[in-house]
C-alpha cells in the first residue's frame, strides 16, 4: 500500500512484469480513462483532479513548479529539476510535503501510471488552502500536483527558420523582489512581455533587467555566439538557472566551444554571429532577428545546429529510466 505520502517503494514495482497496471492498482485506480493525475498522495482521473478555489496557488500565485521532459522512457535531468523545486520552495519558505526521494518516486510513478514514453511532466506545489487573506500562515497543508502528459511539440518551422524576437518594455523582476531564480507560480511579468510580443506580431519577447542588460525570454534562456564563443547572461542578471542552459554548458566543453556567463546588451545580440534560446519545452531554438536587426546570416547558425544535435543525443541517452 502507498505510505502516508501516497508513495510506493519503487523496488517493489520493479519486480512486477506489468508496472503500469500494478502502480494503478496500488493507488486503487480501477481503470485509466484519460490522464491520471497525482494529487496530494492519490492518483486520480483527470476529471476528478480538482482543488479548492481557496488554494493560494490560485488566489495569489503562491507556489512553485517545474517542467520536465520524458524522452524515450527516461526522465531527463530529474534530480536537477527536483533540486531546483526544493531551492524555489526554500526561497519562498514553503515546505514541500514529500522528501526528495519520495518526490522522485511519485514523479516516476505518475509517468508509469500514464504509460508515457515521451512527454512532459509538471510538478506543482502550492501554499495550499487558506482564507481570502494573503497570510501564508493560514495555509496549513501545501497542495502537491503532478501532471504527466503527452508532449505538445513546437512546429518544425520554428527550428528550421528560427525566431524573430522583440524586446519587451516590461523589465525582468528585480532579484530583491520575486527573484527570477525562483520558478514561482507567478508568471505575470513574463506573460506581460509575451502580450507585448503578441501585440506586435512577434512570437517571442526578450526581457531586459533593470540595468538594461539582457536577462531572458518569457520561458527560455538566451545565448549569443560570437567567434565560436557561446555567451549567456549570469543568473545574477535575473534569469532562471535553466537546466537546459546548464546542459548546454556541458555540451560546449564536449564541442570544444568556449562558454561564458557574461552580461550582454541588445547590441551584443544584434551583432552576434548566432543566437538561440533554450528551455525544457522548446529545447534549442535558433533566433534570427532581434528588434528587426538580422542576426548573422539571418538563418539558424552552424554552432546552434551542432548544439541542437548534441542536445538531442543527450536527451536520448541520459535520464532516469521509468520502466526498469
Ligand atoms: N527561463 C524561464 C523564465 C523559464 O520559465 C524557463 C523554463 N523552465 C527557462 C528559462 C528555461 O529553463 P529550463 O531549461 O530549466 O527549462
Amino acid at each position: 500500500m502507498p505510505g502516508a505520502s501516497g508513495v510506493k517503494e519503487l523496488k517493489e514495482v520493479n519486480h512486477n512484469p506489468s508496472p503500469c497496471k500494478r502502480i494503478r492498482e496500488e493507488f486503487g485506480v480501477k481503470e485509466k480513462k484519460e490522464m491520471l493525475i497525482y494529487l496530494n498522495g492519490k492518483l486520480v482521473q483527470e476529471e476528478d483532479a480538482k482543488i479548492s478555489v481557496f488554494d493560494h496557488g490560485l488566489l495569489y500565485g503562491d507556489g512553485i513548479f517545474e517542467g520536465i521532459r520524458i524522452y524515450n522512457g527516461k526522465i531527463f535531468k530529474l534530480d536537477e529539476h527536483i533540486e531546483r523545486l526544493y531551492n524555489s520552495a526554500k526561497a519562498i519558505m514553503l515546505e514541500v510535503p514529500l522528501n526528495f526521494y519520495d518526490m522522485k518516486n511519485a514523479t516516476i510513478q505518475t509517468v508509469r501510471a500514464n504509460e508515457l514514453q515521451d512527454g512532459y511532466i509538471r510538478l506543482i506545489v502550492t501554499r495550499g488552502v487558506g482564507d481570502l487573506g494573503l497570510n501564508p500562515l493560514k495555509c496549513k497543508v501545501p497542495t502537491l500536483i503532478i501532471i504527466a502528459n503527452k508532449v505538445a511539440l513546437y512546429p518544425e518551422s520554428l527550428y528550421e527558420k528560427g525566431l524573430d524576437v522583440i524586446t519587451a518594455s516590461t523589465r525582468r523582476n528585480l532579484s530583491e523582489s520575486v527573484n527570477p531564480a525562483i520558478k514561482s507560480l507567478n508568471y505575470l511579468n513574463n506573460i506581460l512581455a509575451k502580450i507585448e510580443a503578441n501585440n506586435s506580431g512577434f512570437p517571442e519577447a526578450l526581457l531586459l533587467n533593470q540595468e538594461g542588460f539582457v536577462s531572458e525570454c518569457t520561458g527560455e534562456n538566451i545565448f549569443a555566439v560570437k567567434n565560436r564563443m557561446v555567451m549567456t547572461p549570469p543568473v545574477s542578471a535575473g534569469v532562471l538557472d535553466g537546466i537546459t542552459r546548464n546542459a548546454i554548458k556541458e555540451l560546449c566543453s564536449r564541442l570544444k566551444l568556449e562558454f561564458r556567463e557574461i552580461n550582454l546588451t541588445r547590441y551584443d545580440i544584434f551583432n552576434a554571429d548566432e543566437a538561440f534560446l533554450s528551455g525544457t519545452a522548446a529545447e534549442i531554438v535558433p533566433v534570427v532577428s532581434l528588434d528587426r536587426r538580422i542576426i548573422g546570416s539571418g538563418k539558424p547558425g552552424e554552432i546552434t545546429k551542432s548544439i541542437g544535435r548534441e542536445f538531442r543525443l543527450l536527451t536520448h541517452t541520459d535520464g532516469v529510466p521509468v520502466y526498469e
